[in-house]
């Protein structure tokens, strides 16, 4: 054995060893249970970052830790390959983007094998392969022959100077990112999923997810957004239509006293033709509709409008009210017409204030009478109905659902469900993606490209300009195509589909990686799902993880998967974060470029001035807060970057980085080598089993606590993923078999307890640092690999305490007896002492002097007289 502990030799020797073994590589195997644990693949941007290391530390420590416990575990690695980065790189350098990407795969790849993630590699998956993408065309025609695949017009970021559709993350500030052109609203046709077909299954099957954050639940909740209320005509004057508004306040129909509509509204336009209104509208009209629903829709934004000269009646109170536009009312919810209530709807307050308009109060709160004159804000909370003929008197929560009943009754409307949740726009005009499976034909129309026809691949010949519309309406090669129905001349759809695709049933693919008749073998997939346990950033917790769902319950739809969710337990963690440095002048600074000292005060290397040492904030390269991994694992090796970010925080927290904690890693594993190394001898010594001896009381003590720690051990991971406070359990172990060897508990019987506990130990750090922990099981003589070595056992007959009974006097005489655990402190023993009511009568509350402590035995209590 080595004297000194050399993590990188010992790092390629397992890492080699486990690739020659295939010791990841697994199987379905109907007598064992099965475990799927999964951490959201990466993009391949080129370097993985510490949020990975963090990410995936914690997935392979779940991993590692259910194979010692005897599952079947699949744990499997792979890209997300196709996006807007390496379309970018080709725009901005020329490298074309398959080739920048899978250079970044092959690079990335070697990182993460050097952290020793315990990957069955032969599942890999690009979704970029043709392999891959074939599947989502397929999986699109299925959706399109269910109508779950449709094509509308809608609104996309267009920039005017490149003419190209823009993403969002390309738009940045309301401008190009490449010209800095203002970026407008452009209507397009577009390919969309009808997510919406399964707004209530989204909604409902959340209850399913008791293994999923509070948080996340409820952002999937308010994003899928439920609202029950009801839909109403408003008949317009002069006009045989009318308006359907909805609302989820039919209880305030009295007091609507205009109604708003979105500048998208068809009607927008034409209700003010030939008023003399008409100018103002098409002026408005223009000035909003390139601004953003976002923006539109923003609480905090300045509530605008314009009269249209039109007028509706509200039916219930038989009035006519005017018709305004609003920039807050947006097309895309509802039926971008709204009834304004001012005196219960705050933006409508707002709105009513501005314009002059009546505020009507028709619910009065039960402890206090408002008055539309001295309102400061809506009252928007329950009371009862005023003012509002027949139903006066009804309390507003009864109310709703009796005005929309009458409304029923009198043909005006209908109860109606509404949600916030959208269909899900997929088409990208973009290079980098999968294309759309359509071909467009004059005489046949749209047509689907026939199953034995996948995939269509991308082409190799295409320019990457920056300019126009998708890269392969430049490939004649591409788009030219013979129609599938009549052979006549036709076009191939161009667009390309989101990556949100791609990442919308990986999980399903990794069952079955190479299968080539469908995405996934069902077999397969009935053994393997769902994933029981799914690792990834909160970020995803809303788009990602909602399309993961819906194409879960869809593809079950087709009878392909069998479960109705994809991820029985899903963990977010925190993000990764370090101080960062600022100067006034030039911005964020390396903390490597800084001149000067902590003590004396950090200056700008470029202007001296002093520098301000922000916030902690997540590592970002723009803040120049980042460390990169490789540095790590070049300095300390792998085990010690996977031991400081599982030990310096729980996983769902932000871990802060501090070169202290990984030195102090890195320290440990070096003092758990160098103590192994220097009692190596144990081994040839000790007996080979600790349990069955007599021991004295410090030697039980000890084998107590290695029982604990293996039970602290396994709870914290098993139940907790509370790897930090596992971790630290252990080092409490090392501490105290440091403190018995330094006691000279060396007698055959300590020696054997002693070797007991360190191998104990080394077997509960597999997961966490498993290259080391693998080099220490062989070098103290074991012949079996340590990734197929049970998990401990622990024996709660051992954890049990023993019991001490230790005699309680006062001034030397005996007042009473107390029991303490045997490994009680002395302070613990002393305060008990000092509590027994029997002691405390013989007191009588007089000052104690001093205590007197016999260990194990006695204590004393001398007190004045
Ligand atoms: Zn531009
Ligand atoms: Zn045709
Ligand atoms: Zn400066």
């Amino acid at each position: 054995m080595e004297e000194r502990y050399q993590p990188h030799a010992i790092e390629a020797k397992w890492q080699r060893i486990w690739a020659q073994n295939q010791a990841f590589r697994v199987h379905e195997d109907a007598a064992k249970h099965k475990y799927y644990v999964l951490e959201m693949f990466p993009y391949p941007s080129g370097r993985i970052h510490m949020g990975h290391v963090r990410n995936y530390s914690i997935g392979d420590v779940v991993a590692r830790y259910k194979r010692m416990r005897g599952f079947n575990v699949l744990h499997p690695m792979g890209w997300d390959a196709f996006g807007l980065p390496a379309e970018n790189a080709a725009i901005e350098r020329g490298v074309h983007p398959e080739i920048w990407t899978q250079e970044n795969i092959l690079y990335m790849k070697n990182q993460l094998q050097r952290m020793g993630l315990s990957y069955d590699w032969e599942r890999e998956i690009a979704t970029c392969e043709p392999e891959y993408y074939r599947w989502n065309q397929w999986i699109f025609l299925q959706f399109f022959k269910k109508g779950l695949a449709y094509k509308r017009s809608s609104f996309v970021n267009w920039c005017p100077s490149c003419e190209t559709v823009l993403a969002n993350e390309q738009v940045i500030d309301g401008a190009c990112w490449r010209c800095d052109s203002a970026v407008i609203q452009k209507e397009l046709e577009q390919w969309f999923f009808r997510i919406t077909d399964y707004a209530e299954q989204l909604l409902g099957d959340l209850e399913k997810l008791s293994g999923w954050p509070d948080k996340v639940l409820t952002m999937q909740r308010h994003w899928i957004g439920k609202s029950t209320g009801a839909e109403i005509d408003f008949p317009l004057l002069g006009s045989e239509n009318a308006l359907r508004i909805f609302t989820t306040r039919p209880d305030t129909i009295f007091g609507a006293t205009f109604v708003s509509l979105a500048v998208e509204h068809p009607l927008a336009l034409k209700l003010a033709q030939g008023t003399p209104q008409e100018k103002t509208v098409e002026a408005f009209v223009e000035r909003f509709k390139n601004v953003s629903q976002a923006k539109r829709g923003a609480e905090e934004g300045e509530k605008e409008g314009v009269f249209t000269g039109a007028y509706c009646r509200n039916l219930f109170s038989g009035e006519n009210i005017p018709i305004y536009l609003a920039n807050f009312v947006l097309m895309e919810y509802g039926t971008g017409a709204v009834m304004a209530v001012p005196a219960h709807d705050q933006r409508d307050f707002e709105f009513a204030k501005k314009y002059g308009l009546p505020i009507r109060i028709v619910i009065q709160p039960n402890d206090r009478k408002l008055t539309a004159e001295t309102m400061a804000e809506a009252y928007v909370d329950d009371g009862v109905m005023v003012d509002s003929g027949a139903f006066t008197g009804t309390p507003n929560g009864a109310g709703k659902d009796k005005i929309a009943t009458y409304a029923e009754e009198k043909g005006w409307g209908n109860k109606a469900i509404r949600y916030r949740l959208r269909d899900w726009g997929v088409s990208r005009q973009r290079y980098w993606g999968t294309p759309i499976p359509i071909i467009y034909c004059d005489k046949c129309g749209t047509v689907p490209v026939p199953e034995e026809q996948l995939p269509v691949v991308l082409p190799k010949d295409v320019p990457f300009t920056g300019k126009g519309g998708s890269p392969l309406q430049e490939s004649k090669l591409f788009f030219e195509v013979a129609c599938p129905k009549c052979n006549g001349h036709a076009r191939r759809e161009t667009d390309t589909m989101d990556t949100f695709v791609d990442s919308s049933w990986y999980f399903l693919r990794y069952v079955s990686a190479r299968f080539d008749k469908a995405p996934f073998d069902p077999e397969k997939g009935r053994y393997w799902m769902a994933v029981d346990q799914y690792i990834g950033g909160v970020e995803h917790a809303v788009l990602h993880l909602l399309y993961a769902r819906f194409f879960t319950k869809a593809l079950r739809d087709l009878e392909l998967a069998k479960v109705d969710e994809p991820f029985s337990n899903l963990l977010t963690q925190g993000m990764v974060s370090k101080e960062t440095y600022r100067c006034s002048e030039h911005g964020w600074l390396f903390p490597t470029e800084l001149l000067g000292s902590e003590k004396d005060g950090w200056q700008c290397p470029q202007c001296r001035r002093p520098v301000i040492k922000g916030r902690v904030e997540k590592m970002s390269k723009s803040k120049k807060n980042i460390v990169d991994p490789e540095d790590l694992v070049n300095l300390y090796g792998a085990d010690t970057a996977r031991l400081f970010t599982l030990f310096a925080a729980p996983p769902e927290k932000d871990l802060e980085w501090s070169d202290q904690g990984v030195e102090g890693a890195y320290r440990f594993l070096t003092r758990l080598w160098r103590i192994v190394f220097q009692n190596r001898e144990l081994w040839t010594n000790a007996a080979a089993n600790g349990e069955a001896l007599e021991l004295p009381a410090e030697l039980r003590d000890l084998r107590r606590m290695i029982h604990r720690t293996v039970k602290k051990v396994s709870d914290d991971i098993e139940n907790r993923f509370h790897f930090n406070t596992a971790v630290a359990a252990i080092m409490e172990l090392l501490n105290a078999l440091s403190a018995a060897l330094q006691g000279g508990a060396r007698s055959s019987v300590g020696a054997t307890v002693i070797k007991q506990g360190l191998e104990t130990m080394i077997v509960l750090l597999t997961p966490f640092v498993p290259h080391l922990a693998s080099e220490l099981w062989e070098q103290t003589g074991h012949h079996d690999r340590l990734d197929e070595v049970p998990w401990p056992r622990y024996s709660e007959e051992a954890i049990e305490e023993e019991k001490l009974l230790i005699v309680v006097q006062v001034n030397g005489k005996v007042r009473g007896k107390i029991t303490v655990p045997a490994d009680a402190t002395q302070e613990h023993i002393e305060t008990d002492a000092l509590a027994d009511p029997r002691v405390q009568g013989f007191l009588d509350g007089k000052k104690v002097q001093r205590v007197v402590y016999v260990p194990r035995r006695l204590v004393n209590i001398v007190v004045e007289g």
